[in-house]
């Protein structure tokens, strides 16, 4: 019988103690956030430790409800084609996961909300990950797309809105909207599978579109079996290394300090080269953490800041190791 337990406590050992290719794209994906995978944890920068994988199979009604961080990766977003979604992938999301990084409540997402161009109008996305420096580069990339298809613009403004908290429909699943990751654009040509009889897919959203978001580390709710094709999410952890279509600073996040433009905006004073740095003009300070690759707490403790929004151009901060 002892016998018999030892064995079954190191089966579950070996059954848990995992940390995969899935859990390293995750942390690729979230460099500010998170530190690594250990024994089956996600280990967060501020210290927070999360389950990996409960071990436990979900079906797929439940999957939806009790996803844990690995469930995530259920379904392969890159594996799935442009039409007749069989998969879900991305839609199973562990919502204390997302609520630890962009926010708990509707005030503290608003904290982090900015407001950026779309096409001649403005959107309020959050900063937490650049989001809303990704986004601009989506837009930037789109308007581009829009010289060889003008015809293209009418699918884009106005835009089906960006942050809300809300809940999505006929669930107590906070949407990724709530985050202020996340969004939809025009209604008028998406189509999603509960207006749809049957669920039978249909599409109207051109793929090159697509493409740029995804670029930017977007996924397409029009890649869902349950199809939603105005909607696009922040979900860079499932366009993963080994697809080669994320810009560097998403694949290998350590790099992103060495780029050519961020290294020409981080001025170290003299004398102190890595310990200190000095506020330019457009900085945030949840921006210069993402800057830096600090976390942003001990940035904002370690110079008794009260008020993020407080900084002012000139300033010398101390940065924490
Ligand atoms: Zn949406």
């Amino acid at each position: 019988m002892k016998k018999f337990f030892g064995f079954f406590v190191l089966l579950s050992a070996l059954a848990f103690a995992r940390c995969d290719q899935h859990a390293q794209d995750l942390i690729h994906a979230y460099p500010n956030h998170l530190k690594t995978c250990r024994n089956n944890q996600i280990i967060w920068k501020d210290g927070a430790k999360m389950v990996y994988d409960d071990g436990k199979p979900e079906s797929e009604g439940k999957i939806l409800k009790h996803a844990d961080i690995e469930d995530m990766f259920t379904h392969s977003y890159t594996a799935e084609r442009y039409s007749h979604p069989r998969f879900d992938p991305g839609r199973y999301r562990n919502e204390r996961f997302f609520r630890h990084m962009y926010g708990n409540s509707a005030s503290e997402v608003r904290h982090h909300l900015r407001t950026i161009p779309w096409f001649g109008r403005q959107v309020r996305v959050t900063h937490v990950n650049n989001v809303d420096g990704h986004l601009r580069a989506v837009e930037r990339d789109l308007k581009q797309l829009l010289k060889r298809h003008p015809e293209y613009r009418k699918y884009l403004v106005p835009t089906g809105g960006t942050f809300t908290w809300r809940k999505i429909a006929s669930t107590h699943r906070l949407s990724v909207h709530s985050f202020g990751a996340a969004i939809d654009i025009h209604v008028k040509y998406s189509a999603y599978w509960r207006w749809s009889k049957g669920m039978k897919y249909q599409n109207q959203i051109p793929i090159p579109i697509v493409k740029i978001f995804e670029k930017h580390g977007f996924i397409w709710g029009g890649k869902w079996r349950h199809f939603d094709t105005m909607h696009f999410e922040y979900r860079p952890e499932l366009l993963g290394s080994r697809v080669g279509s994320l810009p560097r600073e998403h694949r290998n996040p350590s790099h992103s300090v060495r780029d050519k433009k961020t290294a020409s905006r981080k001025t170290p004073l003299p004398g102190n080269p890595s310990g200190a740095y000095r506020v330019i003009a457009g900085d945030t300070l949840y921006g210069i953490a993402q800057k830096l690759d600090v976390n942003f707490h001990k940035l904002q403790k370690i110079n008794g800041i009260v008020d993020p929004s407080k900084i002012r151009i000139g300033q010398t901060l101390k940065v924490p190791r």
